[in-house]
């Protein structure tokens, strides 16, 4: 039996300079380590990441997390089978005794999850994919070019403007693809706004001083153009509107306006009609409105990814809700929202037995850490989304899946299905 051996946990930085946690989990000779992320635009719902607020990192310190691994779960988890991921998931959930994990802190169940998982696959001498599970898929890319909300200093109200390489047979030819449009898209920014629209936000994608969404779409259409794919056969676009962030007193404040909700709706059928290339949905609306989002795939069927990222959080009671009310079809699953792998695996599980797809997400503060890539394959989720083709803690992901598909050979698919 291979067992745990000792437990270690640290400070790190994140790549927006705020610490994080690390974890190093130690069987014999194996050692799995996972640093964990943490997001801006977090949904209400997400389970508690841990700060140990006063002076130190402006009150983001996490040496409380760190304490609670080192001092509280470490002792318990030593001389436990590796092997038994759902036992000691479980075993921290019912340590920490919260239905949110506001005791001990879910980046400090995390890190341990994840790292005993990667000590595990070491142990068997496996790539995390392969000890994750059966799939050899590489998931498609959306690739965060144009950045604005929370993610970015400007006007812009939609967070995240995606590119997704779909007429593509591998995934090292959707990735090549898209860091050429996004090297094109750099030109076409600064020669239309100047130098200054070429600063790039949280997840590497760049911030240019644009303040409406078709604005936003059109240098997007320009660039895949010019760079000489073609839309829609190619290249499909989603975007991230992380609409909680800037709903105000009841109306959505975006491109200059103030939406109720009911014209909200009527903005997205209009920006749709105007771009079919428009794929992909993801919070469009408040993440607490579950029947906004269903009047979008009512009206849009399987025909557009309504994606639930905040609404859902990774929690499969908030994804029963929106089973019962038909509010998506497709998950944005980020592990830290929920604490464990065992409980995204039931999320990711419940998503599927609806026939639902699944996009593995990094979130804004990242580190070099590629666990996602292996997680994103192992499962065969169908999607990855995890920044621009820029910045190492975003392309760190990428990379890996290079890899994952190189070594795969001949048994590698792309998951190049709209
Ligand atoms: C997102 O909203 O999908 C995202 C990645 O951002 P954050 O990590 O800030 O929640
Ligand atoms: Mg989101």
């Amino acid at each position: 039996m291979s067992v745990i051996d000792k437990v270690v946990a640290r400070e790190i930085l994140d790549s927006r300079g705020n610490p994080s946690v690390e974890v190093d989990v130690f069987s014999g000779k194996n050692q799995g380590r996972f640093m964990v992320p943490s997001g801006a635009s977090t949904g209400q719902f997400e389970a508690v990441e841990l700060r140990d607020n006063g002076d130190r990192f402006l009150g983001k310190g996490v040496l409380t997390a760190v304490k609670n691994i080192n001092e509280v779960i470490a002792p318990k988890i030593i001389g436990r089978d590796i092997f038994d991921q759902e036992g000691l998931d479980n075993f921290m959930i019912e340590l920490d005794g919260t239905d949110n994990k506001a005791n001990l802190g879910a980046n400090a169940i995390l890190g341990v999850s994840i790292a005993n998982l990667r000590a595990a696959a070491k142990a068997r001498g496996q790539w995390d994919f392969e000890y994750i599970g059966d799939s050899k898929r590489l998931p498609c890319p959306m690739l965060n070019v144009i950045n604005g909300g929370k993610h970015a200093g400007g006007d812009l109200a939609i967070q995240e403007f995606m590119l997704m390489p779909i007429g593509f047979d591998k995934f090292s030819d959707a990735l090549r693809a898209s860091a050429e449009i996004y090297q094109q898209l750099k030109k076409y920014l600064k020669k239309k706004y100047g130098g200054i629209a070429v600063n790039v936000g949280d997840e590497g994608g760049f911030a240019p001083p644009i303040q409406n969404t078709r604005e936003a779409l059109q240098a997007l259409m320009s660039a895949i153009e010019e760079t000489g794919y073609k839309p829609l056969e190619q290249f499909h676009i989603g975007i991230d509107a992380a609409a909680s962030e800037f709903l105000h007193d009841g109306k959505y404040h975006i491109d200059g306006k103030q939406l109720t909700p009911e014209e909200f709706s009527q903005y997205y059928y209009e920006l749709v009609e105007e771009y079919p290339i428009l794929l992909s949905l993801e919070d469009p609306f408040d993440e607490n409105d579950f029947d906004a989002f269903a009047s979008l795939v009512s009206k849009y069927g399987s025909s557009r990814a309504v994606v639930g990222d905040d609404l859902t959080v990774t929690n499969v009671e908030r994804i029963n809700t929106a089973i019962d009310k038909q509010s998506m079809n497709y998950l944005l699953l980020k592990v830290n929202q929920i604490g464990t792998f065992t409980e995204a695996k039931k999320a990711f599980d419940l998503t599927k037995s609806q026939n639902w797809g699944v996009v593995i997400s990094h979130r804004s503060g990242e580190t070099e850490d590629s666990f996602i890539a292996d997680l994103a394959v192992g499962w065969g989720a169908d999607r990855i989304k995890t920044g621009a083709p820029a910045r190492s803690e975003r392309v760190a992901k990428y990379n890996q899946l290079l890899r994952i598909e190189e070594y795969l050979g001949d048994e590698a698919s792309y998951n190049n299905k709209i």
